[in-house]
C-alpha cells in the first residue's frame, strides 16, 4: 500500500472536539505536509487536526478505575493477611474476662486466632476470625 499524499479537500479521521470521538473530517488546510484546519463531516465544524491516534492514548490514560480505597474494615479474604500464625505467642486466650482493645490479637478455643476489629461498648468486640467476623463478648 502506497501511502497517499494528503491535500486539502481529502478525508481524514480526526478527533472531532464537538462530537467528542473520531470522526471523518474534511481537510480544509494543509500545515507542512499535515493536515491542519479540518471540518467535521458530521457536525461540520472547523477546527484543528487531531490524530485519531493521540484520542486512542487520552483514552487509555483516563480508562484505567481508580483503584478503590483499602478497606478500612477487614473482610474474611484479609484474615490470611494478618499473618496471625506469626502472632500466636503473644496472643491472649479469648475469654469473658478480657479487655480487649483494637487491633489486639487473641487465640479463641473455638474460632482459633482473630483480630479484634471492632469495640462494641459497652461489653461486646467484634473480632476477625478465619471464617469471618464474630461479636463476642467481653468485659
Ligand atoms: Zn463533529
Amino acid at each position: 500500500m502506497s501511502k497517499k499524499q494528503l491535500s486539502a479537500g481529502d478525508t481524514v479521521e480526526s478527533r472531532c472536539t464537538k462530537c467528542r470521538t473520531i470522526m471523518n473530517h474534511t481537510i480544509v488546510a494543509m500545515v507542512s505536509g499535515q493536515p491542519g484546519r479540518v471540518q467535521c463531516n458530521t457536525c461540520k465544524g472547523t477546527h484543528n487536526y487531531r490524530k485519531p491516534a493521540a484520542e486512542k492514548t487520552a483514552k487509555a490514560l483516563a480508562a484505567p478505575r481508580k483503584m478503590t480505597a483499602r478497606k478500612v474494615d477487614p473482610d474474611p479474604a484479609t484474615w490470611e493477611a494478618l499473618a496471625l500464625n506469626d502472632q500466636t505467642g503473644h496472643a491472649a486466650t479469648y475469654s469473658f474476662q478480657g479487655i480487649y482493645k483494637l487491633e489486639e490479637i487473641v487465640n479463641h478455643p473455638l474460632f482459633g486466632l482473630g483480630q479484634v476489629t471492632r469495640l462494641v461498648p459497652p461489653n461486646k468486640v467484634e473480632i476477625l476470625f478465619r471464617d469471618g467476623r464474630k461479636l463476642l463478648r467481653c468485659s
